[in-house]
């Protein structure tokens, strides 16, 4: 069967470019440059390997801009929320854990020293933070409280004008490679931060190693085991779970888009196999079979950027509301999710290995689906809010 037309991307079918202000469109061209030349290269090395160098990154990363790249002042960009959502879009196109990398450092462990820091602490952490001279963390889940956050045992109590805090924190981005590590921890007086800088004695961050997503980054548990600090370390502007909820709201607006970036990159690479591959003396992409799958998942990735534009421009206008970050999240990660499967089926048995970028980024998908809020609690999120019923316990 004869060709019949140049293809089009799925996105530009859709004219997502012409909602983007020049701006916008020039950082996104910036980040996607340099996934390209950077990471694209490397990236499947890194993934097999179960490594990633992310201290060299980080400091890439903070010339390029990105890092706390939506916050003002402290040698942060101040760019808009728009911006930095097509920046997580290129750095998931990349992999889900160089997004992972720079999410956890900007909005998770940047944010909440920016939103709830003293300025002492901020004028202490966030410019190295931007420039990607130190890395953070950000340490909330444990082994026994991940969605149920508010049951943590992680305890922070006064010693004189000290605090001492003790617990483990699991399952942290950035763990192992981080300078500081915000540790939210129970106080006598409601959940408190505190700002640890990772050389204080007591602190230690074990590598967890064996995991099958997100290889390409680096995730550990936290020991804290009678670690003293200051009485300024802790972040003195917020007490209750209300704290590290905003940080996740920034992180899980990231992830919006970010998770369309994987889901473009796997489709993108599925059209371009499907044109080339012959099957039965015709092209793959020639089949109305292959035809249906790749129109079902352009639909779907398009529905999605349509939704990601919408919710970056509420938040730019700073109209934002947390359930509706729950609407982006469950979403788009549960299509990207569907895409890079359904991608897969496409590629067949090549479909399988690192050569492609398919496999990988479905399987980081499966994290991104579990962290910053699994499905299942944004599904119980958006039931709250269009029921006025909380089903949570
Ligand atoms: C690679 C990776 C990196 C991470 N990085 C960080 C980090 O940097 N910092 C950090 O603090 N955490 C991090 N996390 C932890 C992540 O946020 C938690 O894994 C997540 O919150 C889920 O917690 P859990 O794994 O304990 O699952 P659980 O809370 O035990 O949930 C298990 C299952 O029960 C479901 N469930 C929970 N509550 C309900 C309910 N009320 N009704 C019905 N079903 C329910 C869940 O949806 C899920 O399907 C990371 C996780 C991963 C995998």
């Amino acid at each position: 069967m004869a060709r019949t037309a140049a293809p089009t991307a799925p996105l530009e079918l859709f004219g997502t470019d012409a909602l983007i202000g020049e701006e916008d469109l020039a950082i996104r061209d910036t980040v996607r440059r340099f996934v390209e030349d950077r990471i694209r290269p490397e990236v499947g090395e890194w993934y097999e390997a179960g490594s990633l160098p992310a201290r060299d990154l980080a400091k890439e990363l903070g010339r390029l801009g990105v890092l706390g790249m939506h916050l003002e002042g402290y040698g942060c960009a101040g760019t808009s929320g728009t911006a930095y959502g097509l920046a997580c879009m290129e750095l998931e196109a990349g992999d889900s854990g160089l997004r992972s990398l720079v999410s956890v450092q900007g909005s998770l462990a940047m944010f909440a020293i920016w939103r709830h820091g003293s300025e002492e602490q901020k004028q202490e952490w966030l410019p190295r933070m931007a420039a990607g001279e130190a890395i953070g963390c950000f340490g909330l889940t444990e082994p026994d409280f991940g969605s149920n956050p508010a049951g943590m045992r992680t305890r922070a109590r006064r010693v004189g004008d000290d605090w001492v805090l003790t617990g483990n924190k699991m399952w942290i981005t950035n763990g192992s490679v981080a300078d500081v590590a915000v540790v939210w921890a129970q106080t006598d007086d409601r959940i408190r931060g505190f700002v640890v800088p990772t050389e204080t004695p007591g602190f230690s961050a074990p590598e967890i190693k064996r995991k099958l997503s997100l290889r390409a980054s680096v995730t550990s548990e936290l020991v804290l085991d009678e670690v003293r600090l200051p009485g300024s370390a802790v972040l003195p502007g917020v007490a209750g779970l209300s704290g590290p909820l905003s940080c996740l709201n920034e992180a899980r607006y990231g992830i919006v888009f970010g998770a369309l970036g994987a889901a473009r990159d796997c489709l993108e690479a599925t059209i371009a196999y499907a044109r080339d591959r012959e099957i039965f003396d015709r092209s793959l992409a020639s089949y109305q079979l292959t035809q249906a799958k790749l129109a079902d998942m352009t639909l779907e990735l398009g529905k999605g950027m349509l939704l990601a534009l919408h919710l970056g421009r509420l938040k730019d206008e700073e109209r934002l509301a947390s359930e509706q970050v729950s609407l982006g999240k469950l979403n788009n990660v549960r299509e990207a999710i569907a895409i890079a499967r359904e991608c897969r089926t496409i590629l067949g048995a090549a479909g399988i290995t690192t050569e492609y970028p398919v496999m990988r980024h479905a399987n980081n998908l499966e994290s991104v689906l579990t962290y910053e809020g699994t499905s299942e609690v944004h599904q119980l999120v958006i039931g709250r809010a269009v029921t006025g019923e909380a089903a949570f316990r």
